[in-house]
């Protein structure tokens, strides 16, 4: 018995030292679009608040990605496969791509191609002709490192790649940050289709945006298959890789939902079962979910993000609160159906998801949604003051508190002068009209004007453009 459970003990070593062999994955191949890459053409713009970050030059339209993660060593193998077309004609192209990761080859329709790789941008030395489609492959390796972001806020100041203490990986990245892990046109107005694969290995699981089409076993190795089939701006999409449990679900009008959340927090699960009941109070007020699917995906942040049909939400009680799931599932009508052209606009989804919070934080509480914009406006002045209106604020000041307050009270006035049945018929009919598009402040205001019959351009240039509180009805 005794040699028995030596040679036992002799054995787990050995077979502990195979798992820790197998950390040293490889990338699948990426994947080449399947469906029609034309669902992921955009009108790609220049940043008007971020120049520096995404380029109009390139409007990607697929994005393959074979993710490789080695949690010991905190590196990433990756294949791209990246289907573009270019908008202009030059003598080069341009991406964002974090410094850490480290191009081995790069071919651009299956020629090698030469580029030129500083900083944060990755220029292909590659003539392009206006309108027509490429395909960029990109081999590389390194340990991503988050960028720091253009925020004073309490809950994250970067984003991108973050790694966990156990050695696992999440990502959120809005403004940007998804140039800390692949090579991409980091910019709201470029969206496009994905596939992506994610090779874990010491038991982990790879999880992203879209559909879970595999998941299998392959040399110790967990591989997983998703795919995003409706179009995503990058600061929409997520990847995590870590130990997680998944959980299947239904809202009550049928869209299957998933959660993954860590496998020793059965409590975090617990606090994501009333998602359904909140996607079927916002399916009555925006019309059905947009997408075909949604799954709530928990990390080691005290943030949360909005990306397209997989939320990702930190693994605190306020992260994980039912207001913020209301929040982040409302973002899919406004903010992933219809996206911000750029980030002067951040406003138009942060301010309806807050208000749409605060519609159903005072329902489920009973208390006068009145109070509660009350409250909200007395901070007007003063997020004014701190971090400018909501549609011109300090660049170092990206989501404060002034564009989540202020949009979501001027959204109550509007209600007011609209009436409730007008209101919320034009509140459920824009992101159906602007299915996976994009839209600017013009479109925007003007779109209400049209559809209200009422010139609105004053009433959203005060709450937006203005500096001081306008007037309350
Ligand atoms: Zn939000």
């Amino acid at each position: 018995m005794k040699d028995g459970a030596a040679a036992l003990a002799a054995l787990a070593l050995l077979l502990t030292g195979c798992t820790s062999d197998a950390g040293r994955t490889s990338p699948q191949p990426a994947a080449s679009p399947t469906g029609d890459v034309a669902d992921g053409f955009s009108r790609t713009v220049e940043d008007s608040v971020y120049p520096e970050v995404g380029d109009p030059g390139v409007d990607a339209l697929h994005y393959g990605l074979a993710l490789a993660w080695d949690p010991r060593t905190s590196t990433l193998d990756a294949t791209e496969r990246l289907h573009f077309r270019s908008t202009a004609s030059a003598d080069d192209f341009r991406l964002d791509f974090a410094a850490p990761l480290d191009p081995s080859s790069v071919t651009v329709d299956g020629e090698k191609a030469t580029y030129d790789h500083d900083g944060k941008d990755l220029v292909v030395d590659r003539p392009v002709e206006a309108n027509a489609e490429y395909t960029l492959v990109i081999r590389y390796s390194g340990k991503p490192e988050p960028v720091p972001a253009p925020v004073q806020r309490s809950d994250f100041s970067s984003t991108g790649w973050t790694v966990t203490r156990d050695g696992g990986a999440w990502t959120m990245q809005e403004p940007y940050g998804a140039y800390s892990w692949y090579a991409v046109n980091d910019q709201p107005s470029d969206k496009a289709l994905y596939d992506v694969t994610i090779s874990a290995s010491a038991g982990m699981v790879g999880v992203s945006n879209g559909a879970l089409l595999s998941r299998r076993e392959q040399d110790g190795d967990t591989v997983t298959h998703w795919r995003l089939d409706e179009p995503a701006s990058s600061y929409l999409v997520t990847v995590a890789i870590g130990h997680f449990t998944m959980t299947e679900d239904r809202s009550p009008s049928g869209v299957p939902i998933t959660y993954w959340t860590p496998a020793d927090r059965p409590d975090l699960l617990q606090r994501l079962r009333r998602a359904p009941a909140a996607m079927a109070w916002l399916e009555d007020r925006l019309g059905p979910f947009p997408f075909d699917q949604l799954g709530f995906l928990v990390v080691d942040s005290r943030s949360g993000m909005e990306t397209q049909t997989m939320i990702t939400l930190g693994d605190t009680r306020y992260a994980t609160s039912p207001e913020v799931l209301v929040h982040e599932m409302a973002h899919h009508w406004y903010g992933d159906e219809v996206t911000p052209l750029d980030w002067r606009d951040v406003w138009m989804n942060e301010g309806m998801a807050t208000y749409l919070q605060g519609v159903w934080q005072s329902e489920d509480e009973g208390t006068p949604l009145e109070d509660r914009m009350d409250y909200w406006a007395t901070l007007d002045t003063q997020l004014r003051q701190d971090a400018g209106p909501p549609a011109n604020y300090r660049t170092d000041s990206f989501g404060a508190g002034n564009v989540y307050y202020i949009p979501a009270v001027m959204w109550d006035e509007l209600r007011k002068k609209l009436g409730d049945d007008e209101f919320w018929k034009l509140v459920r009919a824009w992101p159906a009209s602007h299915e996976d598009g994009n839209a600017d402040y013009q479109e925007i205001t003007s779109w209400w004007s049209e559809k209200s019959g009422q010139d609105l351009r004053n009433f959203f240039n005060a709450w937006l453009l203005g500096p001081e509180t306008p007037q309350r009805g």
